[in-house]
């Protein structure tokens, strides 16, 4: 392969991989999950992730307060029970192919 045929290559190779993000994208939001209180299952891509902050206090003489991740939560349609996920890696893992996600602080 010469120079143009390897640049050809590659620029296919990345558009091919783009793709395939989506598709994944995609097949993650299309996946169901259930909800620990009632059992209904919902489709990923039809819920919003929680996702919660935890507020650290200043310490020390330099650490200033700061907010930091918690666990990621979704209410249930159905029942409108908060799903916590702090043991579910599976579903925190689908966190990019929900419909949308919010950021909470909570002291
Ligand atoms: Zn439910």
């Amino acid at each position: 392969m010469n120079t143009k045929q390897i640049q050809d290559k590659l620029k296919k190779l990345a558009e091919e991989e783009v793709a395939l993000h989506k598709e994944l994208k995609a097949a993650k939001g299309r996946q169901l999950i259930a909800c620990s209180l009632c059992r209904k299952r919902s489709k990923v891509s039809n819920l919003t992730y929680i996702q919660t902050h935890f507020y650290v206090y200043p310490h020390g003489c330099v650490g200033g307060d700061y907010w930091s991740p918690n666990e990621g939560q979704y209410e249930c349609p159905f029942c409108k029970h908060i799903n916590r996920l702090y043991d579910r890696p599976k579903v925190v893992s689908l966190k990019g192919s929900f419909k949308e996600v919010v950021n909470t602080h909570e002291r």
